[in-house]
């Protein structure tokens, strides 16, 4: 990020008549400062209140952090508020979790508390907010059903932790009733009189839990935030969990900034979900503010998963981590008749494939058709076919813009760059020879879904990826239709493995997953085996027993072995040690210094001044890695280079990256450079 706009309001026209009242203002610019004002009107109440003010030659909003005795400027340079906006107040809680965050991922105070404002609070002109009309009279609440003893357990541990701060890990299998420990646990809270925060990692994982919390407590004035509410619903739902009118807020990642009165619990469901971190702006993990901001409440929290992060495994587990979270184990599906699906590895060195299907799984799947079940077929890969190439010259489609392959639509014939968005159309003939014998190479789930409606002709066969699904309604509506029975076989990418419960899908053919195993980043496996064992949670859930089946040409290894068990803690156990022996998170913290620039060169040589820091020799316990050009080293244009800091101790390096933030701020660099900082980065 370009740091070097800093300039000075001078204003010779400040109406020293009055008294001269300084409030400080957060706004909302990539610099590590606040800006003062005067307002003579002001007093400490209006701290946390917003206001508009010049700046530059626009009027924007900003917030009051405090009402400062002096100012570094003479009163005469400062210019005078436009208006303070009575309401809201933001809270003390709020400014704490801004500030801890500003500190933690080295983000500008003033950045970190507008962007995680609602955009309607932002604006000089909000939206016309309609009024929240609640219905006239409430349904019934759904009764719940009696638990099983493990859900028991579980309660009664979380009962006698007390309302005090204290993490736990609850750790069950997909359908062992970790949702409903939730309901049960809302239920308290709600008697008690407090307020519940409950995050999930994507937008479409809210509508089905949506309904149940809704169904079980229908007075709590449930809303939810997220990104595909229109502005001005995301603010009246914000401020309906502000002023303490609305008892559960469940929402996205951006959610965990809402302020809550009387907040008494959050929850963070699927807590290993990469989409739980932010990817621009301030990279923050949701959940780990999440944990900050218990901490801060002195609230109970807890996360969910069947296949939990390692770190919060670790914090759970490891000895050298003295069990700061509590391990709660679900370790039974919660409805009797529906057992753990059984899960086989078939041997691709040893069986015949036609477009990638084996002759197992095609015969699997032509069982379920005659028994009338639903079959998936799971490929994390949307399109046609990932290149499109000529054999006579090698050519192949990839993005100019991009270190990328174009990948190969055919129900709309483009070529579509999946990193820059950038598109054409399919060529007949090769751009380069002009042969006319083009092919495609690989496959994604279009090209399995042609195969299968070839194969399958009386099959009812539906896609279920991001090019079908662009948006949550019409994901709904694509999930109603698995629901009503709509389709035969599924194919889709993860996200139809999250969160679904689907009664008649009884066999999930895994395709293609091999690549992942031997990724250069150290998180893959992690994540592969997440979303295996996501996707195998998807066959049988109600009475009818389930079939997992994953082709691979590695059927030895320990990872597929694990899925096989249902194993998660042995795989965790050995994933761990291999951090260990290699000294990464959990067991060391890690930062990241990106710089893009149109010439690689000159985001290396940045890096590389950042590096040679001639104070580094003052922080000993930090390490600093090379800089290198990032795997995908082009995106959109631009060259881009990394250098990654680690340290043993997490104070350590946070008092290190707020210096060497400063330094690197003074750096004299191309004008189109950019750069930014990513603290705890799961990317590499
Ligand atoms: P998870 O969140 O772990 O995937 P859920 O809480 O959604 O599990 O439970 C899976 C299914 O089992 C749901 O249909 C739920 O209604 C049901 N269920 C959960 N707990 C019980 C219980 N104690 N008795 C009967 N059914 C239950
Ligand atoms: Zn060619
Ligand atoms: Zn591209």
């Amino acid at each position: 990020m370009q740091r070097n706009c800093l300039f000075i309001v001078i204003s010779d026209n400040a109406d020293l008549t009055h008294s001269l009242t300084i409030v400080r203002v957060a706004l909302d610019v990539p610099l590590h400062r606040c800006f003062d004002y005067l307002a003579p009107e002001a007093t400490p109440a209006d701290v946390g209140r917003r206001v508009r003010v010049p700046f530059g030659r626009r009027s924007v909003i900003g917030v009051i952090v405090e009402l400062p005795e002096h100012s570094d400027f003479l009163p005469a340079q400062l210019k005078p508020v436009e208006e303070i906006l009575p309401e809201p107040v933001l809270p003390a809680a709020w400014f704490r979790l801004a500030r801890f965050c500003a500190s933690y991922y080295q983000a500008p105070l003033g950045e970190v508390m507008l962007s995680t404002l609602p955009a309607g609070l932002r604006r000089i002109a909000p939206p016309k907010a309609r009024q929240p009309k609640p219905p006239k009279t409430l349904p019934q609440p759904s009764p719940s059903p009696e638990l099983t003893q493990e859900q028991v357990v579980a309660l009664e541990t979380i009962r006698a932790g007390g309302t005090g701060f204290q993490p736990y890990l609850l750790f069950g299998v997909t359908g062992s009733g970790k949702t409903e420990v939730y309901l049960q646990l809302l239920a308290d809270v709600l008697q008690a009189g407090g307020q519940a925060l409950l995050l999930v990692p994507e937008i479409n994982l809210t509508p089905q839990l949506e309904g149940r919390i809704a169904a079980r407590f229908p007075a709590a004035g449930m809303v939810s935030l997220h990104s595909e509410l229109t502005e001005a619903a995301r603010l009246r739902n914000w401020k309906a969990a502000a002023s303490g009118s609305a008892r559960i807020v469940l929402g996205t990642r951006l959610a965990v900034f809402t302020p809550m009165p009387d907040l008494a619990l959050i929850i963070v469901d699927e807590e290993h979900d990469p989409s739980f971190k932010q990817q621009d702006g301030m990279r923050y993990s949701a959940r780990d503010v999440a944990v900050f901001r218990a901490h801060d409440g002195k609230v109970p929290i807890v996360l969910g998963s069947a296949t939990p992060s390692l770190e919060s495994w670790a914090n759970a587990t490891a000895p050298e981590m003295r069990n700061r979270y509590k391990l709660l184990t679900l370790k039974a599906r919660a409805v009797d008749q529906s057992r753990l699906p059984a899960v086989q590895r078939i041997d691709l060195r040893r069986e015949k494939t036609e477009e990638g299907l084996s002759g197992i799984l095609l015969e699997a799947i032509e069982k379920r058709l005659a028994r009338g079940e639903q079959s998936l077929v799971f490929l994390n890969r949307r399109g046609y076919a990932p290149v499109l190439a000529c054999t006579a010259c090698g050519w192949i489609s990839n993005c100019k813009r991009c270190a990328a392959n174009l990948v190969l639509h055919m129900a709309d014939k483009r070529l579509r760059c999946h990193h820059c968005g950038f598109e054409q159309r399919v060529p007949r003939t090769c751009p380069t020879c002009g042969n006319q014998d083009i092919h495609p190479f690989g496959r994604g789930t279009q090209r399995l879904e042609e195969y299968l409606a070839e194969k399958f002709p009386k099959a009812r066969i539906l896609r279920a990826d991001r090019d079908v699904a662009k948006s949550r309604k019409q994901w709904e509506a694509l999930v109603e239709k698995i629901h009503a029975g709509e389709a035969d076989i599924l194919v889709g990418t993860q996200m139809l493995a999250k969160g679904h419960d689907f009664p008649k899908l009884t066999l999930v053919g895994v395709v293609g997953a091999d690549a992942a195993l031997f990724a250069a980043d150290c998180r893959a496996p992690e994540r592969l085996f997440a979303q295996l064992m996501q996707v195998a949670g998807r066959a049988g859930r109600a009475a009818l027993p389930g079939e997992v089946l994953i082709q691979t040409q590695y059927p030895d290894h320990p990872l597929y072995a694990a899925i096989v068990a249902h194993d998660y803690a042995a795989f965790a156990a050995t994933q761990l040690a291999e951090r260990k022996m290699a000294g990464f998170p959990p067991y060391s913290y890690q930062a990241m210094l990106r710089a893009e620039a149109p010439q690689m060169a000159d985001a290396i040589a940045f890096l590389a001044t950042a590096r040679a820091w001639p104070e580094i020799e003052h922080y000993p316990a930090i390490t600093l890695y090379d800089a290198v050009p990032m795997r995908m080293a082009r995106l959109a244009n631009l060259e881009r280079g990394q250098l990654l800091i680690e340290c043993a101790s997490r104070p350590a390096l946070q008092a290190f990256l707020s210096v060497w933030r400063e330094a690197i701020e003074g750096i004299k660099a191309p004008s189109r450079l950019r750069w930014h900082l990513e603290v705890d980065p799961l990317e590499f």
